[in-house]
């Protein structure tokens, strides 16, 4: 079996490959697989938009795919940057380290920081059936950037439990991050779905 994962962030391709690998099928990126929309995330929340990935990438590829919402919900911001965590600072163009900064910036002299990442995970498999998940993390922003693992908003989230900043993590994250948390569900249900267990 094939498995794409619909995406174009190499940080979360990397993740979600390394996540999936013990599942011993191919996993390839959508580029990989020769398909290079950009699909418009209009759902307002993220499984929508997990499904809306998956939907487009399966229907062009005919295959199995698999797809990540993902982004932070931060408490004292009404739950921002939420589902527009990828384009939070309304520029495209702009880095990682700009939206995380942008953050910050948002979040100066607010003494409550607590937050989480969530993750949605949506695969639609071959014959048509889908699968979901989803994850959660729990932490707290941090007042300035720490480490240079991981990617997106990791420099300026630290999870509950621990001393350090998701970046600062390295292969902890693997096993903490709401992607893991997601990615442990679904393939529970996968292999729920491979030996005839109704989802
Ligand atoms: P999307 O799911 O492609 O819309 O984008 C998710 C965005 O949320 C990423 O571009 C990051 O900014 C952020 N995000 C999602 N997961 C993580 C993570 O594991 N660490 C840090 N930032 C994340």
């Amino acid at each position: 079996m094939k498995l794409v994962i619909a995406s174009n962030n190499k940080g979360k391709i990397a993740e979600m490959s390394d996540l999936l690998a013990d599942l011993g099928v191919e996993i390839v990126s959508q580029k990989e697989a020769g398909f290079n929309e950009d699909v418009d995330e209009t759902g307002t929340t993220f499984m929508e938009n997990a499904r809306l990935k998956a939907t487009a990438a399966s229907r062009a590829l005919g295959c199995a795919v698999i797809a990540d919402d993902s982004g932070l919900v931060v408490d004292a911001l009404n739950g921002e940057p939420g589902v527009y965590s990828a384009r939070y600072t309304g520029n495209h163009d702009d880095s990682d380290e700009d939206r995380y900064m942008y953050l910050l910036k948002k979040m100066e002299g607010i003494t409550d920081r607590s937050a989480r990442f969530i993750c949605s995970i949506c695969c639609i498999l071959e014959d048509g059936t889908e699968i979901s998940a989803d994850g959660t993390c729990e932490g707290t922003i941090l007042e300035a950037p720490r480490g240079h693992n991981g990617f997106g908003y990791d420099p300026v989230f630290q999870p509950v439990g621990y001393e350090e900043s998701m970046a600062e993590l390295g292969a902890v994250k693997q096993q903490i991050s709401h992607r893991a948390h997601a990615l442990t569900v679904f393939k529970s249900k996968l292999e729920d779905y491979f030996n005839g267990i109704d989802q």
